[in-house]
């Protein structure tokens, strides 16, 4: 191959944490595997960086909580420096000048918070948290195994069937549940449980989270549940920090993959995926280096790879056609603001440095108020009113800031994925992050003088800064038509794209997006069993 490199046994397009896990696995089975990542660091959406002079950050993904244990213990991550920590408490919701809700610290006093709204809400809680147990639980194998994948034959069969199983095992009233979290929406799921409009709120926001829908969306209560499987260090459920922010999860896993020889080329973009004789072969870097390769694996957005990085040639036209209707955008506007002091909230005052601080803190008191930032997203870009969730790290990690500063994370929901009547992000990103500010002083009035610097990352800087596309932060909504074996389109669930040797082992393959690792460990998986069929078959045939 011209002005190449090494043939290597595997290339990955993209250094973000799943395309990192892919290539670990991959090498210690003894591939020889380089990972060519287009930002000048690994990590994707899961970096720290200095987004204002002294003050860093997890810029775009901020909390950690789905990571899989079994990928921190088999790539030794806290040998290479990983360490989580939880929350003393989970989330604080303001619901009013007077009034707010705690989430966390203990069944009794989530139970406690509860019934300033509603005694039965209260009592609902131990029933609602073993439901989610039980039913998190399965998730958390399914996310870990390939999807039955139509046209795979016996061995998808075999597959489904086996995953059925586990499903089956399930009560009649658990699988009632897990009918009602895949397809009715957050409202009617949450309305099955609970009656104060806080307490929805304080579950429902999880529904929104990376969703461009509203409360009232069939399907809606899914992302709730996606938001509830994870863990932090053995803590069901529990959302946690790593120290030194996201970045520290990323350049562990980058050092984990050094030190099991992986080679990670970084300001490395991939131009286009190499095929011949409709095996892919590896790939063609935008400076026009090629790196030979039998096995491709894609840590991108399916419709970036097969959009952009495959020629339309090499693919099915009619994979082509569905592949068009894979749908982006979350939905997601993200900031990060310096502050020169913590917010100080009307109906919760005071800035030394309490709990509440140390949360995630929701601003979105109810479904209704979730449900109006959607339809004004929809007719006119964003609300007046936005979602958002500040959550300040450095009330835990003093590696961020000076002593006395702060950083404060703002993850904001339903700012439209292209603003309507043919607006520019470039030049709305402004006005929206001023609204931004204006939302979160309305409930802490110190907070706009408090802010010394901002980095606003708007659905466009998204797609432009990490290459996901409209902004998508799962790369690719969670909706039941692109889950589990349609993740990302039926007969390419097991992670194989319509072309040999081509495989996806990103976000937008199951069980979808969030810092968790599964599909490149999944993906890892697959790669791994072809080789080893392909093996067998080479030695049969030779033996012959
Ligand atoms: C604003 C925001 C907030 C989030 N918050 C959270 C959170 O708090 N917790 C959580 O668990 N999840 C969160 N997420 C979701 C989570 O971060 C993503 O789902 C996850 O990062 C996806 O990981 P990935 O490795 O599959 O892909 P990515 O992280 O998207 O990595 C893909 C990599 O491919 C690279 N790339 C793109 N094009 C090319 C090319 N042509 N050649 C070479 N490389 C290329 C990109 O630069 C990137 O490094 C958030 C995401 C965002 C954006």
């Amino acid at each position: 191959m011209a002005t190449g490199t090494q043939p290597r046994d595997a290339v990955i397009i993209g250094g973000g944490h799943n395309g990192l896990v892919c290539a670990w696995y991959l090498a210690k089975a003894g591939l020889q595997v380089t990972v060519c990542e287009a930002r000048p660091v690994v990590g994707g959406a899961a970096v720290t960086e200095e987004f204002h002079p002294g003050f860093r950050n997890s810029v775009a993904s901020y909390t950690v909580s789905l990571l899989n244990p079994q990928i921190i213990a088999d790539m030794t991550l806290h040998d290479h420096g990983l360490r989580v920590v939880e929350r003393p408490i989970a989330n604080f919701l303001p619901i009013d000048g007077a009034s707010y809700l705690k989430l966390g610290g203990g069944l009794q006093r989530t139970q406690a918070e509860f019934a300033k709204f509603s005694r039965r809400d209260a009592e609902a809680l131990p029933a609602y948290y073993a439901m989610l147990d039980e039913i998190g639980d399965i998730l958390r194998s399914l996310a870990q195994q390939t999807p039955p994948n139509l046209g795979d034959g016996l061995p998808g069969l075999m597959r489904g069937l086996r995953q059925a199983g586990r499903l089956a095992s399930l009560s009649l009233r658990r699988k009632s549940d897990l009918l009602d979290l895949f397809t009715k929406s957050v409202r009617s799921f949450l309305d099955g449980w609970f009656e104060s409009a806080p307490v929805k709120a304080a579950f429902g926001f999880d529904a929104v989270v990376g969703n461009y829908a509203t409360p009232d969306s069939p399907g809606s209560a899914y992302v709730l549940l996606h938001h509830t499987f994870g863990e932090v260090n053995g803590k069901k459920g529990a959302w946690g920090h790593a120290i030194g922010g996201m970045g520290a999860i990323t350049q562990a896993m980058a050092t984990a993959c050094v030190a099991r020889g992986v080679q990670i080329m970084t300001d490395a973009p991939v131009r286009q995926v190499l095929v011949d004789a409709g095996n892919a072969a590896g790939v063609e870097l935008a400076d026009g280096r090629r790196i030979a390769a039998g096995i491709v694996a894609a840590n991108v957005n399916p419709s970036l790879l097969f959009q952009h990085l495959v020629a339309p040639t090499d693919l099915p036209a009619e994979f082509r056609t569905r592949i068009a209707r894979y749908r982006n955008g979350s939905g997601t506007f993200r900031m990060n603001v310096a502050l020169a002091e913590l917010p100080d909230f009307t109906c919760l005052p005071g800035k030394a440095m309490a709990e509440h601080h140390q949360s995630g803190i929701v601003i979105a008191p109810s479904l209704d108020y979730m449900d109006a930032a959607l339809h004004d997203a929809k007719a006119f870009g964003w609300s007046k009113q936005p979602i958002v969730e500040m959550l300040i790290p450095s009330t835990l990690d003093d590696s961020l800031a000076r002593p006395g500063r702060h950083v404060a994370s703002l993850f904001c929901q339903q700012f439209a994925p292209l603003l309507p009547d043919g607006r520019s992000w470039d030049d709305a990103r402004e006005k929206a992050a001023d609204l931004i500010i204006d939302t979160v002083n309305d409930w802490a009035p110190n907070f706009k003088t408090s802010v010394l610097g901002r980095m606003i990352l708007s659905p466009l800087y998204l797609e432009r800064k990490f290459g996901l596309t409209n902004g998508d932060i799962m790369h690719g909504h969670l909706s039941l038509d692109q889950l589990w074996a349609a993740r990302p389109l039926l007969g390419h669930a097991s992670h194989r794209a319509p072309i040999k040797g081509l495989y996806m082992c990103g976000a937008g393959t199951h069980p979808g997006g969030g810092v968790s690792g599964n599909p490149g460990r999944n993906a890892a998986r697959e790669i791994l069993r072809d080789r080893s069929l392909f093996t067998a078959l080479g030695l049969a045939l030779r033996g012959r």
